[in-house]
């Protein structure tokens, strides 16, 4: 994307978000940008004000754009917002002495087939498969074609490197450095008796794997997507198909950003 001094802001309602945005915009038109009013996509950077959430609520909204972006801090501490709102003078005079890295991350790709049609969903955390309503699922996996188990219980969580630190970690998945890129299999109350035998733990795969999973009949109509928290619900569904996007999501990286300093500061 070509540096055109056009950036978009994207803010939440809170107050403190609001008057972050306020501050920002009066600098950046000071330092000669133009600040859209609508979501402009030949734009050369984005900011996000807000937490995780309205950092994935951005992405989701305008289609994973192919923009860098970087998010401003106003809600807890969070993974994908690098700048805190008092470093905003800071953190411009980083950007415009061009001083930052582009991390390029592929979001998870998933199709969701039905007897009807094939449907698109993205996430850059994690794709959930699940029981409707509470209801408890029999899913057979497959990994690049193989059958890998039938598994019973509330559903599956499948999550990228990026996202591991999300709800694949209160699930009881493993924290990735970013710098590996994997999928994660992580199950969600996973059942073990007699009668039904499911992996208790994450499954890790390569990058490339494509994973294919199928309800049993009866549950056709009983699973719930979920994407980066966003529902999709769809009768019929015959098969998920999962694995990572070529698309990218260009996060700005500013100098001291680092990701296991954060893990102590939300985890430990
Ligand atoms: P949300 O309220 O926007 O987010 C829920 C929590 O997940 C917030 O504390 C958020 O941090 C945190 N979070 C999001 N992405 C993260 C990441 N990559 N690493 C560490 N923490 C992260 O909820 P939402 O809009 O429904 O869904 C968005 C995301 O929430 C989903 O992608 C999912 O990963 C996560 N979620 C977590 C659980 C759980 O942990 N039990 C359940 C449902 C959804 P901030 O406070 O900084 O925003």
């Amino acid at each position: 994307m070509a540096l055109n001094k056009i950036i978009n802001i994207i803010y939440n309602d809170s107050k403190f978000s609001v008057d972050t945005a306020t501050y920002l915009k009066k600098r950046l038109i000071s330092l000669n940008y133009h600040v859209s009013d609508t979501f402009d996509y030949t734009a050369e950077l984005t900011i996000c004000i807000g937490g995780d959430g309205s950092f994935l609520k951005v992405l989701h909204d305008y289609g994973f754009p192919d923009i860098p972006i970087i998010g401003i801090n106003t809600g807890h501490l969070g993974f994908f917002t690098e700048v805190d709102p008092d470093q905003i003078d800071e953190f411009l005079d980083q950007y415009v002495a061009q001083e930052y890295t582009i991390d390029e991350i592929n979001p998870i790709e998933a199709i969701i087939c039905t007897r009807n049609s094939c449907i698109e969903a993205m996430g850059l955390n994690e794709i959930v498969i699940k029981g409707d309503k509470s209801r408890t699922i029999h899913l057979d996996i497959y990994v690049d074609n193989h059958l890998i188990q039938r598994f019973s219980g509330d559903g599956i969580l499948i999550s990228t490197s990026t996202g591991s630190t999300a709800y694949n970690y209160s699930s009881g998945g493993s924290i990735v450095d970013p710098r590996i890129d994997v999928l994660q299999v992580t199950p969600l109350a996973p059942i073990n008796t007699n009668a039904y035998r499911s992996f208790t733990s994450s499954v890790i795969l390569p990058a490339d794997a494509v994973i294919k999973v199928s309800p049993e009949y009866r549950f056709e109509n009983s699973i719930v997507i979920v994407s980066d928290g966003v529902e999709h619900h769809h009768d019929a569904i015959i098969e998920v198909v999962l694995e990572l996007s070529e698309l990218k999501v260009k996060m700005l990286r500013l100098k001291n950003s680092e990701f296991w300093k954060k893990v102590i500061e939300k985890f430990l």
